[in-house]
């Protein structure tokens, strides 16, 4: 049978939030043996979301992982490693030790060949994400079937200067390293992921043939604020008075 995917998806409560959902669900549609693990930045399971999640027939389990408050003053704030690390320790917790760990933003645009790609991974896999920084890609470099260094605008003395898009684990290979976490420490989340699961050079896979090939990019959306529009009680209930 073929491994599954366990893709983790961090999203948190804003006007976008739906459609770039339903977007990455339509995406993911496509995909057999894949686990959607989706972790919402938000105190309780919002009802709106599993309605969502439910229509796309995908196997999938809806995690409430609020960002704790003190992180929320930090600039810049670790977005998504609350989500990310309550998806890791469900993975724990249930025992999950086959199949490949990906994380996958909501926001992200995802070609269909990527999910072949790293179904395959052994220990860990690397392939270039498009739309990163000053040059456009980040990626590995390789040179004869091995990855010998990194392309990245922003080195900042990380060992592992890649984005979080840009790799994928083996269950196995993390089962490894039962103290693996993710750093509330926005910038170095993948650096310090990576240390955490001993990570070596040689134990990395190319992937994306030979990573000449992008398969992922790292778009975003225009945020707009919405108007607030307050329905005050009070004034209703004087009306009705
Ligand atoms: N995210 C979150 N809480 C927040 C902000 C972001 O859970 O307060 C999620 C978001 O849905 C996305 C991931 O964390 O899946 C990364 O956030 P974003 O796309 O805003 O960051 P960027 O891609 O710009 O680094
Ligand atoms: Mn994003």
């Amino acid at each position: 049978p073929l491994p599954t995917i366990y893709f983790v998806t961090p999203t948190y409560p804003r006007r976008e939030q739906i459609a770039e959902l339903t977007r990455l669900g339509q995406t993911l549609m496509h995909i057999p043996n894949l686990h959607w693990i989706v972790a919402d930045d938000f105190d309780g399971c919002n009802t709106f979301l599993d309605y969502l999640l439910n229509k796309f027939g995908i196997p999938y389990t809806h995690i409430a992982s609020p960002m704790p408050d003190i992180y929320r003053s930090f600039a810049p704030i670790p977005r998504g490693v609350a989500n990310r690390r309550a998806a890791i320790n469900w993975i724990r917790n249930n025992g999950k030790k086959s199949g490949v760990l990906y994380f996958g933003d909501d926001d992200n645009a995802f070609d269909l060949r990527l999910f072949s790609e790293i179904r395959s991974t052994q220990r860990v896999s690397m392939f270039p994400v498009g739309l990163i920084g000053l040059y456009a890609v980040s990626t590995p470099i390789v040179k004869q079937g091995k990855v010998i260094g990194f392309f990245d605008s922003w080195p900042a003395n990380r060992l592992w200067p890649v984005d979080m898009a840009g790799f994928a684990v083996n269950l196995e290979y993390l089962a490894l390293s039962p103290n693996a976490t993710m750093p509330y420490r926005a910038g170095y989340e993948e650096d310090e992921f990576l240390k955490s699961i001993g990570l070596q050079m040689a134990h990395i896979e190319p992937k994306a043939s030979n990573c000449s090939e992008i398969l992922v990019w790292h778009t975003q959306t225009k945020k707009e604020k919405s108007a607030v529009v307050r329905i005050d009680s009070k004034i209703l209930e004087s009306d009705q008075t």
